[in-house]
């Protein structure tokens, strides 16, 4: 168990990777890409898309950090490492498919990375506990009761 409490803060770190990859990514082409003869990043509508994904890659890559810190000083991290890897890993997912969104059809194909992006977030959810499970250890630690058993 104690490796997983390792493992979920280095998986939490990848979804930041990931979300932020995102935004790059997003903000890049949507000032790049005209409609209506101006950038889409113009559109208070694809700002929204933007400001989301820039602000929940901020709150994760804190909750990560704060989770790695917890563990740098040696002390137990079981509830931080589930806080990371749920917010980050759902962060992820909802920043990629936000990006897919931003990048209209060529988020789907394979021209730009967005795609990608979204099917390696997908599976963070999953995997080193899905967020169902993360819930639960929060849960637990919240409430003293335990729902596994
Ligand atoms: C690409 C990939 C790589 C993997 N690599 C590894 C690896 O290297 N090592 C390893 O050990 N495993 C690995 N896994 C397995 C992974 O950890 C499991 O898939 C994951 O823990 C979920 O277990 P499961 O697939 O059996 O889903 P299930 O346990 O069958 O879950 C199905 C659904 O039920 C929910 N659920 C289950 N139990 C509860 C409960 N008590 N309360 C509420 N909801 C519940 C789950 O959240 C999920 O939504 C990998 C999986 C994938 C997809």
């Amino acid at each position: 168990m104690s490796a997983l409490d390792h493992g979920r803060i280095s998986l939490g770190a990848g979804c930041v990777g990931i979300a932020q990859g995102c935004l790059d990514a997003s903000v890049s082409y949507t000032k790049e890409r005209k409609q209506f003869g101006r950038p889409v990043a113009s559109f208070q509508l694809v700002q929204e898309l933007l400001a989301d994904i820039a602000v929940e890659t901020e709150a994760a890559r804190l909750l990560v950090w704060r989770a790695a810190a917890t563990a740098d000083r040696g002390e137990r991290h079981t509830v931080e490492a589930s806080y990371a890897k749920y917010f980050a890993s759902e962060v992820a997912v909802r920043a990629a498919n936000a990006a897919v969104q931003a990048h209209g059809g060529y988020g789907y194909v394979d021209e730009y990375p967005v795609g990608k992006y979204l099917r390696d977030a997908r599976v963070t959810t999953l995997y080193e506990g899905t967020s169902q499970i993360q819930k639960l250890l929060i849960g637990r630690a919240l409430t003293g009761e335990n729902a596994f058993t």
